[in-house]
C-alpha cells in the first residue's frame, strides 16, 4: 500500500504555506484518496514550531498526519538544509509516493532528496491518476506530447507544475505539527539578504489571470508612417499597472532587444518570451497584440484559457482558428482606450 508525503514550504513570511504548496495538497489529498492511502503532509521551512502549526492550519481539514522540519538554520532556502530538511521528512514519513510543487526552492533539492533515500524523481507533473498503477502525465516537446508515466521504483518522487491543481482550500483550523529533529549538516552558504527587482519591474507574474503578449508590431511603422516605441511603451505599461497582467512577447520583438536595436521595449527580455523557444505559462486569460499569431508563438499558449488577439491584419494566424476572439483594429488606439476605462474605474 502506498503512503503518500506532500511535501511543502512556507512563503516569505514564514507561517504561510505558498500558493503551489496548496496545489500539491490538493493533489494529494485526491491521490490518496484514490488509492486509499495513507496521507502526511510535510512543511519544510518554518522559523519556530509555532510557524509551523500557524501554517499547518490551513491543511488541517486535510485530516493528514502533519509533520515539520522548523528553525532559524531552515528558515532560508540553502540546498544543504533544505536538502537535509527533506530527507528527514520523507524518511518519517516512510514515504512511497512524495509530492511537491515545481518551486524553485523544490526544484533545487527534490532530485539530491530523491538520491538519498535511493529513489527516483520525475518533474514537471501536470496530472496524476490512479487504477492497478499511479501515472503521472507530463509534456514533452514543447508541449506537443502528453504522456502518462508509471514506475515501480520506490520512493517515487513528482514534482507539480504550478497552476495545475485548485489550491488546498479546506477551513482553517488550529493543528499540531509532529516536529522532525534535523541533524544539521555542514553549512558553507549564508544567506545574506535578499535582492529582488523594483514591484513595477516584474513584468513576468505567474499568479495573474491574465497574460498579455506584446509582438513585434509595437515597434513597427504604423499607418502614419512613423515608429511610436515610446508610445507604445507608456500603453503597455499602463495597462500592466491598472490590470496586474503578466508580459509575454513574440520572439521577434524580445530578438530586437537581444540585438541591440534602437526602436526597442526596455522592460521586455527573452524571460518574458511565449512559444516554442520559450515559456508556455498558465493563465486563464490571454490578450495578444500586434503579434502575429505565428505556429512557433502559439504552441506557448497551450494552456492559456480564453485566447484574444487585436492585430490589424485580418488574416494573421490568430484569425485562422488560433485565438477565440480576434478584433481586428490598430492596437495604439484600442490599448489607450482600455487603459481609459481601467483608469477611470480604479479612481
Ligand atoms: C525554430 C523557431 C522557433 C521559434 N520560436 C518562437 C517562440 O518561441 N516564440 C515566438 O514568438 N516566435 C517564435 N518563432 C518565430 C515565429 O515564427 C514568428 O516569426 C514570430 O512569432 C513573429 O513575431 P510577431 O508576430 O510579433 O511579429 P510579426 O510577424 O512581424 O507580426 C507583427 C504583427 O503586428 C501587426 N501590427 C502592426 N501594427 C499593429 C497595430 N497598430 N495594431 C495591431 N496590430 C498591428 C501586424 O499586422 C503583424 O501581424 C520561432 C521561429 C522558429 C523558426
Amino acid at each position: 500500500m502506498e503512503t503518500i508525503l506532500v511535501l511543502t514550504h512556507v512563503d516569505e513570511t514564514g507561517s504561510t504555506l505558498t500558493k503551489a504548496s496548496l496545489e500539491a495538497v490538493t493533489a494529494g489529498v485526491e491521490l490518496a484518496g484514490q488509492l486509499s492511502a495513507k496521507l502526511t503532509i510535510g512543511i519544510l521551512g518554518p522559523a519556530s514550531v509555532e510557524a509551523a502549526n500557524a501554517a499547518a492550519g490551513a491543511v488541517a481539514a486535510t485530516g493528514a498526519r502533519l509533520l515539520a522540519v522548523s528553525g532559524e538554520a531552515f528558515a532560508q532556502p540553502r540546498y544543504a538544509t533544505d536538502a537535509a530538511g527533506g530527507e528527514a521528512l520523507a524518511r518519517a514519513a516512510q514515504a512511497s509516493i512524495v509530492l511537491a510543487p515545481g518551486s524553485s526552492r523544490f526544484v533545487r533539492v527534490a532530485a539530491g532528496v530523491a538520491h538519498r533515500l535511493g529513489g527516483f524523481i520525475d518533474t514537471h507533473i501536470t496530472a496524476l491518476s490512479s487504477n492497478d498503477s499511479v501515472d503521472a502525465t507530463r509534456w514533452f516537446y514543447r508541449q506537443r506530447v502528453e504522456a502518462a508515466i508509471s514506475r515501480e521504483a520506490r520512493p517515487w518522487f513528482l514534482l507539480l507544475d504550478a497552476g495545475t491543481h485548485a489550491p488546498f482550500a479546506g477551513e482553517p483550523a488550529a493543528a499540531q505539527v509532529e516536529a522532525v529533529t534535523v541533524t544539521l549538516p555542514p553549512v558553507r552558504t549564508t544567506v545574506e539578504g535578499l535582492r529582488s527587482p523594483m514591484r513595477d519591474a516584474q513584468t513576468i507574474r505567474p499568479d495573474a489571470k491574465l497574460l498579455f503578449v506584446a509582438g513585434a508590431g509595437w515597434t513597427k511603422k504604423q499607418p502614419d508612417g512613423q515608429i511610436h516605441v515610446a508610445v507604445a511603451g507608456e500603453l503597455i505599461l499602463s495597462f500592466l499597472r491598472l490590470s496586474g497582467a503578466s508580459l509575454g512577447s513574440s520572439k521577434s520583438l524580445a530578438d530586437q532587444k537581444a540585438e541591440g536595436e534602437e526602436s526597442v521595449l526596455p522592460f521586455l527580455s527573452h524571460m518574458n518570451q511565449i512559444g516554442q523557444t520559450g515559456s508556455t505559462p498558465r493563465h486563464a486569460k490571454g490578450l495578444s497584440t500586434c503579434c502575429h499569431g505565428e505556429e512557433p508563438h502559439v504552441v506557448g499558449w497551450r494552456f492559456i484559457g480564453e485566447r484574444r488577439a487585436i492585430s490589424l491584419d485580418p488574416n494573421c494566424g490568430w484569425t485562422r482558428g488560433k485565438a477565440d476572439v480576434v478584433y481586428v483594429a490598430d492596437a495604439f488606439q484600442v490599448m489607450a482606450k482600455v487603459n481609459a476605462l481601467l483608469e477611470a474605474r480604479s479612481s
